[in-house]
């Protein structure tokens, strides 16, 4: 298997002001040639760190990628830094320089001497067209004499047999790329991706998704990993973010079929395990998932939002086409909203306070009386950090109403005010989720 490390410099890419978003993109059009990227590096504008990261990278991977540095200035140190990792002189190209020259001219500008140093190309390399800005890419291969792999301290060789794929010298490749995103990845695409397809064997990647909501990232991980860490392909990731969690299963592999039938062994198993917990196989959100199970019942919602204040209202009007199912809301924050609006009866406010039971219910029926809709959500609680009602900040409930019935349902969540609220939206969806699915639970 072919495997990568890309390596982004930049000193602004170590501090906060700058992110390196490189990376990620061209980890994406990796995975989708089947190379799999082993590591991600961020050096400064500094000659010998960069050397160094350059030579241990080759050490590790068979295709090491740069972004950034290739610019005119003194601080744009990537050539000679790769030069010298690879122990190879650079060499002016007249070509490369007056192309640079016509480029300023067609502007109306002239070259400024040190824009020279862009057309000083590594011994041995490819020249990546850049049509979007001067510093044109490099294309390195190295040679398949072993010994022409630099060498490197004993001490940082892996010993023998550490790793099944050590790719053969021959099998090494070094690509430079400009730092601006505009210029990187046109370069990557139309300079590297034909180069790369005839490089690397065909490699077919299926996956599959999964969104899962109702249990905590932990909980999910005790009830799946039996099934999935007896495979490390396909290889499975969880992602998860308050009240939402993402499994993601990628299978590499020399044919469609096979492919298809390893996701089949393991992700079948998967999603029996997770039941309903399971809201989405095709990537779409909580909400979309709600919007489409509204739509195939033609069953029309309405929402009474306290401590959420508008949040369950965007993320359902987030979905294209929710006019259909979604009626509209109540932002009913004090007491005496929700008695005007939603008709809560002020004596039931009084006694439970707003952060119970009986009021998420009231809510929730209230908005479907007033609306006239077949079904309410209601949201109810104490996002903390201080408690107005004495009830336990985090204290969150949910109110459902659908005809002749209405309830609600009881959460304490942790963390911060963002965070329980973001996780009381995705309860008061997936409540509704679970009755449209006639879910008791
Ligand atoms: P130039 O000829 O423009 O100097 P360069 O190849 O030297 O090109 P850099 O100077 O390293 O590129 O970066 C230029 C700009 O590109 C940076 O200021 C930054 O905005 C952006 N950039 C560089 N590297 C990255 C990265 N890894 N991710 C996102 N943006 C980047
Ligand atoms: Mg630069």
């Amino acid at each position: 298997m072919v495997d990568a490390v890309i390596i982004a410099i930049g000193s602004e890419l170590l501090t906060p002001s700058r992110t390196d978003t490189n990376s990620l993109h061209l980890t994406d059009q990796l995975n989708a040639l089947g190379i799999e990227v082993r590591q991600k590096v961020v050096v400064g504008d500094d000659r010998e760190a960069l050397t160094e990261a350059v030579r241990h990278a080759l050490q590790h991977a068979s295709v090491v990628i740069l972004t950034g540095g290739l610019g005119p200035t003194e601080d744009d140190v990537t050539r000679d830094a790769v030069a010298a990792a690879l122990d190879r002189p650079l060499e002016f190209r007249q070509d490369i320089s007056d192309a640079i020259e016509e480029r300023f001219r067609a502007r109306g500008r002239k070259m400024a001497e040190i824009n020279k140093r862009q057309a000083f190309i590594i011994q041995g390399a490819e020249v990546l067209a850049n049509p979007a800005g001067t510093a044109p890419g490099l294309w390195i291969e190295l040679p398949s004499t072993a010994d022409t792999v630099p060498s490197v301290p004993s001490t940082e060789r892996r010993p023998s047999g550490s790793r099944q794929t050590q790719p053969s010298a021959s099998d090494k490749l070094i690509v430079l790329l400009p730092g601006p995103p505009s210029e990187m990845k046109p370069v990557f695409e139309q300079e590297c991706l034909p180069r790369f397809r005839r490089r690397v064997p065909g490699v077919v990647i299926r996956s599959r998704f999964y969104r899962v909501t109702g249990l905590t990232e932990s909980d999910l991980d005790t009830l799946i990993a039996p099934v999935y860490t007896k495979y490390t392909n396909p290889a499975t990731t969880v992602l998860a973010s308050a009240g939402d969690i993402q499994v993601h299963l990628r299978a590499r592999c020399e044919s469609e079929d096979e492919a298809e039938r390893l996701l089949a062994e393991i992700g079948d198993p998967i999603e029996a395990l997770l039941g309903a917990r399971l809201y989405s196989t095709n990537g779409d959100s909580l909400e979309a998932a709600v919007g489409m199970l509204l739509r195939a019942r033609n069953a029309k919602l309405a929402i009474a939002e306290s401590l959420t204040g508008g949040q369950l209202g965007q993320r359902i009007t987030s979905v294209s086409g929710s006019s259909d199912y979604f009626v509209g809301g109540f932002l009913t924050y004090s007491d005496a909203m929700k008695s005007a609006l939603l008709g809560v009866d002020p004596a039931l406010l009084a006694q439970h306070t707003a952060v119970s039971q009986e009021v998420a219910a009231a809510m929730a029926a209230g908005a479907r009386d007033r609306t006239g809709a077949d079904y309410a959500i209601a949201t109810t609680g104490e996002a903390g950090p201080k408690s107005n009602t004495g009830a336990t900040p985090g204290t969150v409930f949910i109110g459902y109403a659908s005809k002749g019935h209405s309830e609600a349902v009881r959460f304490v969540m942790p963390g911060d005010r963002n965070r329980v609220r973001g996780f009381a939206t995705n309860a008061a969806l997936d409540l509704l989720r679970r009755r449209l699915l006639g879910l008791k639970s």
